[in-house]
């Protein structure tokens, strides 16, 4: 019986494996023509500081003809696989830049970047050109880099951290503290802010533990001369507790959910009518 049971099983977990492969297979062939049938858009979510807006950060959504949102975290390594991301991260650089001039003018837009981004050759040009034709000042870009590009330290990464500086683009360590955190990148490189992982946010109003721990991210990161965010504040508590300890900045579902483009006008018009 247990014979049984197990080539039972495992013909089933096959079946499913296969599925999963022909989907993602499927997926992946209609990845590489969803930047010219314009399938990709951009959603903003809403940062704040001090209780007021202070820019959004640009998320990537693919819009599949029939297989409905496709979430970043599911196309992004597949596209980066495929070499494609570097294509398709230019597109999200000109859109959200073009986005970013239709706002008040000290807002700053928040591009992610992925190891692959980071590591093209010419990058530091292309975002100097799309700064320059969209209008937008460098130092109201913000892109946001994981501690994974910096895995390896070479020259290269170092001299466009630093091009990216001269230039006057801001940079964000995204994610911090859940992978490969380094103390040695704070000191060698030119961040002006730190993203507290939402890991660490989720209990933070009740867990001791994650309360140390962000209590000295910000407490290194304000050493460092560095500002902090915290990444996916839901609730009051949370927030509460995040500005009474100093941090500075506040990104989260409680301040909204990734909207549209065409949304954020009004989302502005009410939020400055709520904190009036
Ligand atoms: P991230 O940069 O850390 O972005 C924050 C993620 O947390 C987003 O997920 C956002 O929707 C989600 N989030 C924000 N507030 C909350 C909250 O209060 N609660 C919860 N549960 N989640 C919250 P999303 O949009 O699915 O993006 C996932 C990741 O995909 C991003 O993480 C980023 O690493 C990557 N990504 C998104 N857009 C781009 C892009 O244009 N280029 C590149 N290279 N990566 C991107
Ligand atoms: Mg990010
Ligand atoms: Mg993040
Ligand atoms: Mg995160």
């Amino acid at each position: 019986a247990a014979k049984n049971e197990g080539r039972g099983r495992a013909r089933t977990f096959n079946r499913s494996m296969l599925i999963m492969l022909e989907q993602r297979e499927m997926l992946r062939r209609s990845l590489r023509v969803a930047l010219q049938e314009q399938q990709f858009f951009i959603e903003y979510q809403p940062m704040a500081e001090s209780g007021s807006i202070v820019g959004f950060e640009a998320l990537l959504r693919w819009q599949h003809p029939f297989a409905g949102i496709i979430p970043p975290s599911m196309f992004i390594p597949m596209a980066e696989a495929d070499g494609l991301m570097g294509e398709i991260g230019e597109w999200v650089l000109e859109q959200a830049c073009r986005q970013a001039v239709t706002w008040p003018a000290h807002f700053t837009v928040a591009v992610n970047l992925s190891p692959a981004e980071f590591l093209r050759k010419g990058l530091t040009d292309r975002v100097a050109q799309i700064l320059d034709s969209a209008g937008l000042p460098p130092e109201h870009l913000e892109l946001e880099i994981t501690e994974s590009v910096l895995l390896e330290r070479t020259t290269n990464n170092l001299d466009t951290l630093h091009t990216l500086e001269v230039l006057g683009v801001r940079i964000s360590l995204d994610d911090f503290g859940t992978r490969y955190s380094s103390l040695a990148y704070l000191k060698n490189f030119p961040f002006d802010t730190i993203k507290i992982d939402r890991y660490f946010i989720k209990d933070v109003e009740t867990d001791v533990k994650s309360q140390a721990i962000v209590r000295s991210i910000i407490a290194l990161a304000h050493g460092l001369g560095m500002r902090v965010t915290a990444e996916g504040v839901e609730n009051a508590h949370q927030a509460a507790w995040l500005r009474k300890r100093g941090c500075d900045r506040l990104q989260g579902n409680l301040l909204s959910t990734p909207m549209s483009a065409e949304s954020i006008h009004d989302f502005l018009l009410i939020s400055s009518l709520a904190t009036r």
